[in-house]
C-alpha cells in the first residue's frame, strides 16, 4: 500500500465561450486537424496493405512538412503546427495500441460523428495570470472557471474541443501532488446492473439519475422530429442539434453523478471489488437502456480505476466466467440456471436473495480471496 503523496497528471475541464475570431481560427483549426490526420492515415494504409510496411511518426511528420509546400495543403500553414503533430502523434498512439492487439484498426475521423478537438501542447499557449492564450489567437480564452486550478499548477498541455451540441470545451491537463487517504476497514462490492446504475455488497442500490427518464423520452421526441426532416436542409441541422443537446444533457448528469458515486467508493472502502468488462460484453442485447448503461459502466470502471490508483486503494477485477448471480452468498450452492427476469430468489439453504445484492456479495467475496 502506497503512503507517501504521488505526482499525476490530472485534466480540468471547463466550458469556455470563444469570441467570433477564436471560433472561427478553432474551427479551421480542426478542420486542418482532421485532414492532417485522415490523410496520414490513408498513407499508412497504403503502405501497410499495399507494402507490408509501418510508417512511423518521423516520416508522417516529414510527409506534413512535403504537404505544407504543395500549393493545394499551403493552407495547413495558416494554422498553428502543434496541433497537426499531436493529430500525428495520436494516430501514432492509436497504431500501437492495433498492433499490439489491444484496440482494432485506427479510423477516419469523420467532421459529422468525430469530437473536433485540437491539442495544443506548451510551446503553443501561454498560461499567464490564470489566463490561457492560444497560438494564432488574439485573446485568452473565456474560461468559465466551475472549479479551480490547484494552486501553483502549470498546465502541460491544453485540448480544446466542440461537442455536437455546439458546445466549446477546454481540457487543461496539469500535474498535480495526491496523497493517499487514511487507510479504512471496509471492503465492498459492486454489480453493473440495467434498473439500478451499480448495486453494492452492503445492499444500497445505485439508482439512475431522477431526470434521466424524462430525458429520454425528449430524446427519443427529438429523434424522431429528426427523422421527418428533409435531407440538407436547415429544419434539419436545427433537429439534429436539439437531438445532440439533449444528449450531451444526458451524459453531463450521468458522468457528475458517476463522479460523486466513485468518489465516495473510494473514500470509504479500502478495497472495492467489481466484475470484468468482459462479461458484460457477451450479452446480446443492445437495447438503448443497455447501451447506456455499458457506457456509464465502462467510465465508472475506469472512475474506480484512476481514482483507487490516487488515494491508495484497491481495486479487483473478478474473473469472467465467476457465475457471481447463480452463486448463493450465505451457503455458496450453485443455481442451475438463473434468467435475467428473475430479481430475487430462495436458495435450499433458507436464504432470500435480492439478485444483484447477491451477486455483488460474491464479487466482493471473490475479490477479497484474488487479492
Ligand atoms: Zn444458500
Amino acid at each position: 500500500m502506497r503512503s507517501v503523496a504521488q505526482t499525476v497528471k490530472r485534466a480540468y475541464k471547463y466550458r469556455f465561450h470563444p469570441t467570433p475570431e477564436q471560433a472561427e481560427e478553432l474551427a479551421r483549426t480542426f478542420g486542418c486537424v482532421r485532414l492532417v490526420y485522415n490523410k496520414a492515415l490513408e498513407e499508412r494504409t497504403r503502405a501497410y496493405t499495399l507494402e507490408g510496411r509501418r510508417v512511423s511518426y518521423v516520416q508522417s511528420s516529414a510527409a506534413l512538412t512535403g504537404w505544407k509546400r504543395t500549393d493545394d495543403l499551403a493552407f495547413l500553414n495558416e494554422v498553428s503546427s502543434v496541433p497537426l503533430q499531436q493529430a500525428l502523434r495520436h494516430l501514432q498512439a492509436a497504431f500501437t495500441g492495433f498492433f499490439a492487439r489491444r484496440a482494432g484498426y485506427p479510423a477516419f475521423k469523420s467532421r459529422k460523428k468525430s469530437r473536433a478537438s485540437a491539442e495544443y501542447t506548451r510551446s503553443a499557449f501561454k498560461y499567464r495570470d490564470g489566463r490561457i492564450t492560444l497560438a494564432k489567437t488574439d485573446a485568452p480564452l473565456d474560461i468559465v472557471w466551475s472549479r479551480p486550478l490547484p494552486a501553483g499548477a502549470e498546465p502541460s498541455t491544453v485540448t480544446v474541443s466542440r461537442d455536437a451540441a455546439g458546445r466549446w470545451f477546454v481540457s487543461v491537463l496539469v500535474e498535480e501532488r495526491i496523497a493517499p487517504l487514511p487507510p479504512v476497514d471496509a471492503t465492498v462490492g459492486v454489480d453493473a446492473g440495467i434498473t439500478a446504475l451499480a448495486t453494492l455488497s452492503t445492499g444500497e442500490k445505485i439508482v439512475n439519475p431522477r431526470c434521466e427518464q424524462a430525458d429520454r423520452r425528449k430524446l427519443a421526441r427529438a429523434q424522431r422530429a429528426l427523422a421527418r426532416k428533409q435531407k440538407g436542409s436547415a429544419n434539419r441541422a436545427r433537429a439534429r442539434l436539439k437531438v445532440a443537446r439533449v444528449h450531451a444533457r444526458i451524459t453531463d448528469r450521468r458522468r457528475d453523478q458517476l463522479h460523486k458515486v466513485t468518489t465516495r467508493l473510494v473514500r470509504e472502502n479500502q478495497a472495492i471489488a467489481v466484475e470484468d468488462l468482459a462479461v458484460r460484453n457477451m450479452v446480446r442485447n443492445r437495447s438503448l437502456a443497455r447501451a447506456v448503461s455499458d457506457a456509464s459502466w465502462r467510465e465508472l470502471r475506469s472512475m474506480l480505476e484512476y481514482k483507487a490508483a490516487w488515494y491508495g486503494r484497491t481495486l479487483v477485477a473478478v474473473d469472467r466466467w465467476f457465475p457471481s448471480s447463480r452463486l448463493c452468498s450465505a451457503c455458496g450452492a450453485l443455481q442451475d440456471g438463473m434468467p435475467l427476469g428473475v430479481r430475487e430468489w430462495e436458495c435450499a439453504c433458507g436464504a432470500v436473495h435480492d439478485r444483484d445484492v447477491n451477486a455483488a456479495r460474491n464479487i466482493l467475496a471473490a475479490g477479497l480471496a484474488e487479492s
